[in-house]
């Protein structure tokens, strides 16, 4: 008997169209996508519930005849490629010609168009696969696509949205990242009757940033702009001291295609390789421009990733770029001949110097407190025989020898703490002496909006002092003030994508996290003989609260047989 059997079109689209189409921002992202595929100088973004009610996008671009509208919700039918050598070659944000029949597949849909001032609009509206109506409209030139129930057919899907707020996060986080790219068009966002941002038109990527960020963020960041053969890397990054604790605020474009990628993630840090403390990150925007030809964007469903041929080159041109611009901001002039230092042998006993743009801030680690004096030895713990590269505590047991991960032992230790004082709600808080002043992003205001009071109860106390700027008065006295607002940010930024559930956890982890020692500290004997017992204590002692392993053992057997003892 056969077995196979070639799904109906209303199984096959919705299969395709959740490849393509995840949650409302999605959808977003794919409109505004082709709003600017249609050289539009005005997008305006609309959503009610977060976008799960209803998406709006509404643009003043070129507008499309009746027949090319109806021919939009036809799977692969696009306006931008024709032939099969234009894969190679593509210079639109869209190509595939499959986000509107996805999107109509799974929503109730109404799109209105219209090419020039004095001719009639046209509206066609859908229901999943169904064309419910097609007529004459009055309508400006440009498209607006009204996207209503989504995934009203598709109920498994509506289960994994999250709260209207994350939604709205989503959304407004992307426009941000998109209208960083077009700093020529007014990007707007509305949530209901709340207009979220306006973003006018604006003569370059600074004033953006300025729109977007504030000034603070500025004072922050140098200009990197360089070309070498036919590629151009440009933008900002940060001027060194400055950076950030975590990666968040790494943003990278490929000819203005917002999107993720290791290499250039490994060549900025390549780049700031002793430009920055160990444990900072710098921030950057920056746009990588180069001939279509050099990368295959049709590598990823919703064209967040790519592909660059000579990926070598790519990574050798981009960190060069930004090491110019970094020896700039430091008022060197001319690069040094990094790779011949390098390159030189020193022999045993002669000590390399240190390379020569480190950058130390003097910093004593603040964490006596955390360390009270280390009690009477009793048996049961392994003896601590001294630290590995700085990082490792390695001790020894009847089973065998133990390596410990100092910063991640730490951070379980604070972890289960901040836990207990949490359940008891015994945050000690400390003032802040001088105003702390926070701008915030769209998307970080609506985020702490959503989560005021799981910070509050966490010992963190902000005040809205109107428009984006908020000052934070009060925070858990477990770090120093100077830090008090980088650890907030980041705390803003890692509960932002996490489920309402475990957004308390994450709090406490990143906490943790910020608070313990870091990899590269030396350590007394003494402090080393604390963690070893209380990590001990704790109740998960092998891995970290992130889920890293804590202690790699070597078992005694293995050492025996390795040593032919056994
Ligand atoms: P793609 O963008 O990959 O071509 P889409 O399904 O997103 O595929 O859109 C199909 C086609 O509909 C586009 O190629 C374009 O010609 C047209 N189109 C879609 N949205 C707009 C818009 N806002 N303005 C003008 N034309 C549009
Ligand atoms: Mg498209």
């Amino acid at each position: 008997m056969n077995k196979i059997i070639l799904l109906p079109s209303e199984i096959s689209q919705k299969i395709a169209a959740g490849e393509v189409i995840e949650r409302p921002f999605s959808v977003v992202k794919e409109l505004v996508e082709n709003s600017l595929d249609a050289k539009a100088s005005e997008v305006k973004v609309e959503l009610i519930e977060g976008g799960k009610k209803l998406i709006r996008v509404t643009d003043n671009g070129e507008g499309m005849s009746k027949e090319d509208a109806l021919l939009s919700f036809e799977r692969h039918s696009t306006s931008k490629i024709s032939a099969k050598e234009d894969l190679g070659q593509i210079a639109t944000l869209g190509f595939r010609g499959e986000a509107l029949p996805s999107i109509s597949a799974v929503s109730r849909l109404v799109l209105k168009t219209c090419q020039r001032e004095g001719e009639k609009g046209i509206l066609i509206e859908r229901e999943g696969e169904e064309v419910l109506c097609v007529s004459d409209t009055g309508f400006p030139p440009g498209t607006s696509v009204e996207v209503k129930d989504l995934f009203f057919n598709l109920p498994a899907r509506q289960k994994f949205l999250r709260s209207e707020r994350s939604e709205l996060g989503f959304t407004a986080r992307y426009l941000t990242s998109v209208g960083l790219a077009f700093h020529e068009i007014k990007f707007s966002l509305r949530h209901g009757k709340k207009e979220i941002f306006n973003y006018p038109p604006v003569g370059s990527l600074k004033e953006r940033i300025y729109q977007i960020y504030g000034k603070s963020i500025l004072e922050g960041l140098m200009e990197v702009d360089y070309t070498e053969e036919s590629m151009r890397i440009f933008g900002y990054a940060s001027s060194p001291p400055s950076g950030r604790s975590d990666r968040r605020h790494q943003l990278f474009y490929v000819n203005k295609r917002s999107v993720r990628d290791k290499l250039l993630q490994a060549s900025l840090n390549q780049a700031y390789k002793g430009f920055l403390e160990k444990d900072r990150f710098a921030e950057a925007f920056l746009f990588l421009s180069c001939p279509y030809s050099e990368v295959d964007v049709n590598v990823h469903p919703t064209k967040a990733e790519v592909r660059f041929k000579d990926s070598q080159t790519v990574f050798a041109i981009v960190q060069r770029g930004i090491q110019t611009a970094l020896l700039k901001s430091q008022g060197i002039k001319e690069v040094y001949p990094v790779q011949e230092e390098e390159k030189r042998v020193y022999r045993i006993g002669e000590r390399a110097p240190a390379p020569r743009m480190q950058i130390k801030k003097e910093r004593e680690p603040d964490v006596q407190e955390l360390f009270p004096p280390a009690r009477e030895k009793e048996k049961i713990y392994p003896d601590v025989l001294g630290q590995y590269l700085e990082t490792y505590i390695v001790a020894s047991s009847e089973e065998g020898i133990l390596v410990i991960d100092q910063h991640n032992a730490h951070e379980r230790i604070l972890f289960e703490r901040y836990e207990k004082i949490d359940k008891e709600r015994k945050w000690p808080r400390k003032l802040a002496l001088f105003p702390l002043i926070l701008e915030l992003s769209p998307s970080q205001l609506l985020c702490l909006e959503e989560n005021l009071a799981l910070l509050e109860e966490a010992g963190f106390r902000v005040e809205a002092m109107g428009g984006r700027s908020y000052s934070l008065n009060e925070f858990p006295d477990i770090f120093n003030e100077e830090e008090a607002k980088d650890i907030f940010l980041s705390l803003l930024e890692e509960i932002e994508q996490e489920k309402v559930e475990s957004r308390k956890r994450k709090i406490l982890a990143t906490l943790a996290c910020k608070t313990a020692i870091k990899a590269g500290e030396v350590l007394t004997l003494d402090k080393m003989n604390y963690l070893v017992e209380e990590l001990l204590k704790t109740s998960h002692s092998s891995l970290c609260p992130h889920g890293r392993p804590i202690v790699v053992k070597i078992e005694r057997r293995e050492i025996e047989k390795g040593m032919k003892r056994s």
